[in-house]
């Protein structure tokens, strides 16, 4: 599955962000509209799935690839101990706005608790 996305030209460099990490699987670059003090989202690079209702068993993997850069990343900036929150959005309700999985990591601050 593969359809053009604003992340794709991200992944291409052909729209600016600020890459934060990257290896062969996953891109991470802080987001334009940070809703915390640290906000920054993984991504993978080589497969587009819109969201993670469209996930296969097969591409289980990358959730794990996203997740363990995002753990690295919060490590190496050194706010892992004090805590971090990871977000995935699903479709219209949950405020999903690109579609092309991505994880959201928001730190640097207490967060509180969520749901509303
Ligand atoms: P969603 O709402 O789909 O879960 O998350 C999409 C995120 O992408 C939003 O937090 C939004 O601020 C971010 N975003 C949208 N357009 C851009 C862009 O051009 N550059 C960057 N770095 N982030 C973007």
């Amino acid at each position: 599955m593969s359809s053009e996305t604003l992340f794709s030209k991200i992944i291409r460099r052909e729209i600016p962000a600020t890459i934060v990490y990257e290896d062969e699987d996953v891109l991470a670059f802080k987001d334009i509209a940070p809703q915390a003090p640290v906000h920054v989202l993984f991504i993978p690079k080589n497969e587009i799935i819109p969201t993670l209702d469209d996930l296969q068993p097969s591409q289980a993997h990358l959730i794990g690839k996203l997740a363990l850069a995002a753990a690295e990343y919060a490590r190496q900036e050194g706010f892992a101990q004090d805590g971090y929150r990871i977000v995935m959005n699903c479709r219209e309700d949950a405020g999903q706005t690109v579609f092309h999985i991505h994880m959201h990591l928001l730190a640097g601050a207490a967060l509180g608790h969520f749901g509303t």
